[in-house]
């Protein structure tokens, strides 16, 4: 959104009566600007880095061709430099947090404990996000100091920083070194070359300098093999996973046999739907595609239900799918109706809260962890959205805190681990919908607020009319 006016940095550009104090009058008299924004950002701190992004982004868009790729590299780097001082923040921001919980004696095994966790909210990503860039930024700011002065004098970008650091983190410290020295004598070609040649560089001498890790990373991959099914848009799922090179290699070659036999056979599928249809059959033994038993909760409204209103219903944990859809789903199973259990819910009016829920079909065991999981969705720590693997208290059972709807939340098994640091604190509070509050050892606060149910989009919609009344939208033409 706009802003009316942009601010200022002050002892800068703020205009003396009398005074041309535009930046290239100071630069006249001999003040230089860098000096200047410096100074500013080490006496203003965070409130200084926001009012410079608010600069940043209202930079204008103008010039020559030339001029507009030139801004664009201007601020890959500015992008990258941030990058590195959030790498150098968090260690430092570690390094203090492991000394105090040391010198107290408090969680000594692990004094780490919950500080990616920490990054992760304030960086507005998942736990494994800010785990993952806080061991990074250890390597990057600590062992690599080459790539670290690198990415600050724009050699390289932050991102080409993290592919050092994740090939060589594993590494001793003196073959670390040996390793950045390496590429950077050969710098830029190991860094113009692309990320996969870099990758390869960079194993490459790893090999040479530690063969015997190469038997430790074989072991890591069976020890980490993984597969994650998660929703990917309304209408599909993703299947991701890491497996060792030869699961991989088995499973290639079954694939391309039946893909190839599909195709001698004249199967008008394409190689991509005969091998997913392969998999999906070798997993569940469903042959018939087309009609499968699946067990799905679906939230809808009774408009969209009985008089085929067109408000989207909702199947917690996979997203909405239209009106229509559901009422199809539904009508499929007509057919047996034992397969059809109707819970009514009941919203709070106005902001969609889940209140009540009763059944009319059978006794639901664990009545209250479905309740929750329905209203969550999704793993409630912001900026996470896990799936809900365990029903969390928010003020633990420990601390006095009830088995109730209000303070009971669905949690992934990480961020309900991660709340158990040292000065982390988690409580309901007043909310439109059902709310918590996070304040992290640090003394952050976050606010998490359940998601909305089927049930308010007519409002919302209406509240967008509104909105458009008042503030007519501009037509294609207006704007030209
Ligand atoms: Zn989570």
């Amino acid at each position: 959104m706009a802003t009316t006016s942009s601010p200022q940095i002050p002892g800068t550009l703020c205009a003396v009566p009398g005074e041309d104090a535009s930046s290239t009058a100071l630069t006249q008299r001999g003040v230089e600007i860098g000096a200047l924004v410096a100074e500013y950002l080490a006496t203003a701190g965070a409130a200084a880095l926001r009012v410079l992004a608010t600069v940043v982004n209202e930079t204008p868009i103008e010039g020559t061709a030339f001029d507009r790729v030139e801004a664009l590299g201007a601020f890959e780097y500015l992008k990258s430099a941030a990058s590195a001082r959030q790498a150098d923040l968090a260690c430092a921001h570690e390094d203090a947090v492991v000394a105090t919980r040391k010198s107290a004696g408090v969680r000594e095994k692990n004094p780490s404990w919950g500080i990616g966790a920490e990054v992760a909210l304030v960086l507005r990503q998942p736990r494994c996000s800010g785990v993952e860039f806080l061991h990074l930024s250890r390597v990057i700011s600590r062992d690599l100091p080459l790539t670290r002065a690198a990415v600050g004098d724009d050699t390289i970008t932050f991102h080409q920083a993290e592919i050092v650091a994740r090939g060589v983190r594993h590494l001793k410290k003196e073959n670390q070194r040996l390793i950045e020295e390496l590429l950077f004598t050969d710098c830029p070609l190991c860094f113009s070359g692309g990320d996969a040649l870099l990758r390869e560089s960079i194993h490459q001498w790893a090999l040479l300098l530690e063969p015997e890790l190469e038997e430790d990373s074989e072991q890591k991959a069976r020890a980490g093999r993984y597969l994650h099914v998660y929703r990917f848009d309304a209408y599909r799922m993703r299947i991701d996973g890491l497996v060792p090179v030869e699961y991989g290699a088995a499973i290639l070659q079954v694939l391309a046999r039946e893909e190839g036999r599909g195709q001698a056979a004249g199967d008008e599928r394409t190689r991509g739907q005969i091998a997913a249809d392969y998999f999906l059959t070798s997993m569940t033994g469903f042959t018939d595609h087309e009609n499968m038993r699946v067990r799905l909760n679906l939230v809808m409204t009774e408009g969209t239900f009985f008089t085929g209103e067109g408000e989207p219903a909702l199947i917690p944990g996979f997203g909405y799918i239209s009106a229509d859809r559901s009422r199809k789903l539904l009508l499929g199973t007509w057919q047996n109706p034992e397969d059809i259990e109707v819970v009514r819910l009941y919203t709070a009016p106005g902001a969609g809260d889940l209140v009540a829920m009763d059944s009319k079909a059978r006794v639901i065991s664990g009545k209250l962890k479905w309740f929750v999981m329905l209203r969550d969705q999704h793993c409630r720590t912001p900026g996470c959205n896990g799936l809900i693997r365990e029903i969390d208290h928010v003020v633990q059972a420990a601390r006095g805190g009830p088995s109730s709807v209000e303070n009971l939340d669905g949690r992934c098994r990480s961020c309900n681990a991660t709340k158990e640091s040292p000065g982390w604190v988690e409580e309901t509070v007043p909310g439109v919908r059902h709310a918590l509050r996070v304040t992290t050892s640090s003394g952050q606060m976050y606010e998490s607020v359940a998601p909305r149910l089927p049930g308010l989009v007519e409002q919302l919609l209406w509240r967008l009319n509104a909105d458009r009344a008042v503030h007519p939208v501009a037509k294609d033409h207006d704007k030209a």
